[in-house]
């Protein structure tokens, strides 16, 4: 039989699994603090197990996280990881220290499907879903990683406080894999993490929306970008399928499960497309009966990207025209970008078997064409 890759597993997954070897229910507990809290990679190591299981669980499972193959540091402190998951593709994930959070971005996918036209990640094209265990192995490797090199050794002595779904790949396009990962960062006998420090960032992806809310609600970030249909039809390709009306009112669906109440919008500035104060007064109109605050991201250029960052001086103007609307603002500093580790440029490498770089033209689309 093949290996069952523990990392894969949930709290109920592990409860179905040890029950499969014959054990009981108090087995998964113990198991999950060995391999979550504690960070263990051998079961030989788990000594309040009895040796029999011990030795039924090297015959039948592994602790197996992605395989770091490049580990590089910012002169700002982030971290980055190149995670290598085999056939020629690997992920980034990233870990963005600050005074009183730290928190770990995890990518979802190899590469991206849906195709956002300032994203690094989008242009890369798709390969395959992470599967759970490459999902939580980020932050299981991560975390274990940083408290190892501080010299911490308690258990409940964390580094990573927050994790973001922010880094390669479209979170809700993986549901069935996110899922139970989200559910190991919440679980008191993993890492313990509060729903609210957990954010699920999505282009859009309105089913599963709802089903998150059903499933498991954690904050929920969403990538707006655009005011209107027009414009967020060419920046991210997924509103043809979503569009706005459906996307709002999804938001506030999820509003009554939601940990947090209000939801993230993220708003990447890009000079003369979407950052006029006409936008603006749009976004307001838009998500008028929405409670929500704005994040803004200066755009993060990457090589062809065929697109300039807005002006400090125009972000500035644009934030104080939604504030002066009573919606907080907030702009996202640049960090890593060094290191190719800001929002956007995370690009791993990806296999391509949509042959997008073959098929993406570099002109830019009608509409922001015409904004420029
Ligand atoms: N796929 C999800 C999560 C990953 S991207 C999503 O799109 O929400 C995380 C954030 O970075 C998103 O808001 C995304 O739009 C933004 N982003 C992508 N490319 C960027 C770039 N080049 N510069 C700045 N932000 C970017
Ligand atoms: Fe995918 Fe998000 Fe990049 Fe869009 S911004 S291509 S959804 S990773």
């Amino acid at each position: 039989m093949a290996d069952v890759n523990l990392l894969d597993l949930d709290a109920a997954g592990l409860a179905a699994f040890v029950a499969s070897l014959g054990e009981k229910p108090f087995r998964a507990r113990q198991l999950l603090r060995w391999i979550h809290r504690r960070g263990a990679s051998r079961f030989d190591a788990m000594t309040d197990l009895a040796k029999s299981l011990r030795r039924k669980l090297t015959e039948r499972a592994t602790i197996a996280a992605p395989a770091v193959v490049r580990d590089s540091t910012s002169a700002d402190g982030t971290r980055k990881w190149l995670l290598d998951v085999g056939q020629g593709n690997a992920i980034e994930t990233v870990f963005i220290p600050e005074d009183d959070r730290g928190t770990l971005c995890v990518s979802t996918q190899a590469g991206c499907a849906v195709n956002c036209m300032f994203c690094s990640t989008g242009r890369q094209g798709f390969n395959r879903n992470l599967t759970t265990g490459e999902i939580v192995g980020q932050l299981w490797w991560a975390e274990h990683a940083l408290r190892a090199a501080l010299g911490l050794t308690a258990e409940n002595e964390r580094v990573i406080s927050n994790v973001v779904l922010m880094g390669m790949g479209e979170p809700l396009q993986n549901y069935e894999a996110v899922v139970p990962a989200l559910r190991l960062m919440l679980d008191d006998n993993a890492y313990g993490l509060s729903r609210r420090r957990v954010t699920v960032s999505t282009s859009g992806m309105v089913p599963q929306i709802d089903r998150l809310a059903a499933d498991c609600p954690v904050a929920l970030a969403v990538s707006l970008h655009a005011p209107n249909d027009r414009l967020r039809d060419e920046l991210v390709p997924l509103n043809r399928k979503y569009p706005l009306r459906e996307l709002l009112a999804a938001c506030r669906r999820y509003l009554r499960s939601a940990p947090r109440d209000f939801i993230t919008f993220e708003y990447v500035m890009l000079e003369g497309v979407n950052d006029g104060d006409a936008h603006a007064r749009e976004l307001i109109a838009l998500t008028a009966d929405v409670p929500c605050k704005f994040n803004l991201i200066p755009f993060n250029p990457f090589p062809g990207s065929a697109l300039r960052r807005s002006p400090a001086e125009r972000i500035r103007a644009f934030a104080q025209i939604l504030t002066d609307a009573g919606i907080v603002t907030t702009t996202r500093k640049t960090r890593g970008d060094d290191i190719d580790a800001a929002c956007g440029q995370l690009a791993g490498e990806v296999q391509d078997r949509t042959r997008r770089a073959e098929r993406t033209t570099r002109r830019l689309p009608p509409v922001v064409a015409a904004a420029r």
